[in-house]
């Protein structure tokens, strides 16, 4: 068996040594004589592995207990809607800063609503830094903020908290989990699962309590926030494999990496040598300002465009998966996820310097 080096951006590299476990209790999940995957969503043995997968998100996340934690389905792009539909009860103007593709899906949805004001923008720069926060200009009657705080596509990522007296609202998909985080500082907190997290198919909801009754009376029941905090997330049949995947991917990052402060370290040990390799080279270049440089997702381009398949065809065969970048930028992009290993990040890197030596 090979395992290669992959950099997807989603649905990504997962945890091999979760993989082991999962592959372990497959057909006979501890001696219960049947998967995780066949079994029904109200058993006491599924119920306890949603239960510990929470806890084990609240303690990685040191999550505050006025916050619910909701597993839902949709990915984050169905949270582009929830948002508006859960936080717009009481009136108001939906805010947004944008930073690139994933914050513009966003700002399209709330507009399906609501007219959304645009609290700050990078576009004028091609979105090679954030908002500073002297640049954010809520509109006076603003119900939320909402920002994504790593632009997958871009590379780009948030290197502060905005500070505002409405609820800030964070994509994290591409990043929660790759470091510690104050969630005290957020109203709300959604991930789609399949970078960080686990497998595609669930998504995570982290919302402080208070903000349950804010939804607009239209909400259909499976997009309101408060019928999944008032059913433990199991209004309907939730996506239970995936749900048990996160639970292992969770146990993995606090038994064999050791919390959120390990990851990171390695995270940036990770970002660094790829950045380095990028800026040490007149070959390849990454047009992100430093300060806002993505710790997960490294885009870079070739000095030499017609180079691209060449570049991409021959790291395939060296085992590096998934280079190519989001087919409306071009280029590259390495994403180096939690469960990308820093031995996978020294092949590429060495790949690179060598393929530069014999094509540059
Ligand atoms: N937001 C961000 C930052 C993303 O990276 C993605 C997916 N790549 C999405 C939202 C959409 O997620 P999903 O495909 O789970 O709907």
């Amino acid at each position: 068996m090979t395992r290669l080096h992959n950099f997807c951006a989603g649905p990504a590299a997962m945890p091999t040594a979760v993989l082991e476990r999962a592959r372990e209790e497959m057909l006979d999940y501890r001696g219960q004589g049947l998967s995780v995957m066949e079994m029904s969503h109200r058993s006491p043995t599924f119920e306890a592995i949603a239960a510990q997968a929470e806890r084990d998100l609240r303690d990685l996340l040191a999550i505050p207990d006025n916050y619910r934690v909701l597993f839902m389905q949709g990915g984050a792009t169905l949270q582009f809607a929830c948002v508006p539909l859960n936080l717009l009860g009481p009136g108001g103007t939906p805010n947004y800063l944008d930073t690139g593709i994933w914050s513009a899906k966003a700002i399209k949805e709330a507009n399906h609503l609501a007219g959304a004001h645009i609290a700050g923008s990078t576009q004028g720069n091609g979105y090679v830094h954030v908002p500073r926060p002297d640049e954010i200009a809520l509109s006076t009657d603003a119900a939320y903020l909402h920002y994504c705080h790593n632009e997958t596509i871009g590379g780009l990522a948030y290197d502060y908290v905005p500070e505002v007296d409405v609820p800030l609202v964070c994509d994290m998909s591409s990043s929660i989990l790759s470091a510690p985080l104050d969630v005290s500082r957020y109203g709300v907190i959604y991930a789609g699962a399949q970078k960080n997290i686990g497998p595609a198919g669930i998504t995570v909801v982290i919302v402080r309590d208070d903000l349950l009754e804010r939804a607009l009376p239209q909400t259909p029941s499976l997009l309101g926030w408060k019928v999944y905090a008032d059913n433990d997330s199991m209004i309907n049949t939730p996506p239970t494999y995936a749900w048990y995947l996160a639970g292992l991917v969770f146990q993995w990052l606090k038994q064999d990496v050791g919390g959120l402060a390990e990851m990171e370290a390695i995270n940036r040990r990770k970002c660094e040598a790829l950045y380095a390799a990028i800026d040490a080279s007149d070959f390849y270049a990454n047009p992100i300002d430093p300060t806002n440089r993505s710790i997960m997702n490294v885009p870079f381009t070739l000095a030499d465009e017609a180079l691209n398949s060449t570049f991409l065809e021959e790291a395939e065969s060296e085992g590096l998966l998934n280079l190519k970048g989001h087919r409306s930028v071009g280029g590259m992009r390495a994403s180096l996820y939690n469960a990308v290993s820093e031995a996978d990040v020294q092949a590429l890197t060495t790949f690179m310097r060598d393929f530069e030596r014999r094509r540059g």
